[in-house]
């Protein structure tokens, strides 16, 4: 099993520090690298690699001081080499890839970017999936289709419900609103705003969460036709 450290970044993005059974660390996302510097010292661990879901400044800015810091390799989507340029483990939906003695599933799943790929650990029931799902809502659509977009969502909704959805920002709450706005009498999302109400109140994050929720409450998730995507996402980004 992986044990996960969130590690809060900017204003709402998150960091994820792994860390194996058998010793291993990894990073993914490092957006900057004080925050997580600071986390791997107080734990007084290094990492073995870093890992990056897509190109963003947010999710790869601290990867030189990082490195710096400690040198390791970084892997990430093979189709982005011009936009991430530290890149060592080149990755898509063929590679065979493991972290800490686990096979990681390498989804491809563009539509925030074209490049954008998810880490899936099958065993130990992790998704680590960035911009392209967060909790109740999904990543804004500046490079790909509303059509790619839903076939990415629909790929992440095949895997198993216990699976526990890592996203990379702290979105939930406004997410939760507006879903409430389009479904007001979804039983299952009354409950899980109030939830993450009260997390939030605490100064809590609300991630993980399963995707056995996400089913029931994220209505990105759950729109059976591209065509019902691409209304929502329009709803949402008028909002
Ligand atoms: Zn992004
Ligand atoms: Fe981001």
């Amino acid at each position: 099993m992986i044990n996960v450290t969130l590690i809060p970044a900017f204003s709402d993005n998150y960091i994820y520090l792994l860390e194996a059974e058998n010793g291993e660390v990894a990073v993914v996302d490092p957006g900057e690298a004080p925050p997580i510097i600071e986390v791997l010292e107080s734990k007084n661990i290094k990492p073995d690699m870093v890992l990056i879901t897509h190109h963003h400044w947010d999710h790869i800015d601290g990867l030189g001081e990082l490195l710096k810091w400690n040198t390791c390799p970084v892997a990430g989507p093979a189709s982005e080499t011009a936009r991430i340029k530290l890149l060592d483990i080149l990755l898509d939906e063929q590679s065979e890839f493991s972290f800490g003695g686990e096979r990681v599933q390498i989804l491809e799943t563009p539509g925030h970017t074209k490049g954008h790929i998810c880490f899936y650990f099958p065993e130990s029931a992790l998704l680590f999936c960035a911009d392209t799902l967060f909790s109740m809502g999904c990543g804004r659509l500046f490079e790909g289709t509303p059509e790619q977009m839903w076939h990415s969502l629909q790929k992440i909704s095949a895997l198993p419900d216990d699976t526990q959805i890592y996203c990379g920002h702290e979105y939930t709450l406004a997410n939760a609103q507006f879903c409430l706005e389009i479904e007001p009498d979804n039983e299952a999302l009354q409950k899980r705003i109030e939830e993450v109400q009260s997390l939030r109140t605490a100064g809590k994050p609300t991630i993980p969460v399963s995707l056995a929720s996400e089913k029931q409450t994220n209505l990105f998730l759950r729109a059976e036709t591209p065509e019902k995507f691409t209304k929502l996402r329009g709803l949402k980004d008028r909002a």
